[in-house]
């Protein structure tokens, strides 16, 4: 079973060439998704591990501001304005 999943030689296709794309396909156009997100878990549903402290949060004086439409309460990952 072994030897013959080895036996063969598998050579590399010369002169690979992109498969024809269809008029259908070439006409359409597309674009990218209208806004981005960071990828990886979001911060903020992480729970807490099981004997983590929780720091009491300290206000800041100058609340942050999104960079990408410069309105409070949120940051430019979870802005909603797309891009
Ligand atoms: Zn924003």
């Amino acid at each position: 079973m072994k030897e013959e999943t080895y036996s063969g030689v598998i050579y590399p296709v010369e002169n690979a060439v992109d498969k024809e794309i269809p008029p259908e396909l070439t006409k359409l156009v597309l674009f990218p998704p209208r806004s981005r997100r960071a990828s990886g878990r979001r911060k903020k549903t992480r729970y807490p591990s099981t004997g983590e402290k929780l720091v009491p949060k300290v206000k800041k004086l100058i609340p942050n501001k999104c960079t990408k439409c410069f309105q409070p309460e949120h940051n430019r990952s979870t802005c909603h304005k797309p891009t």
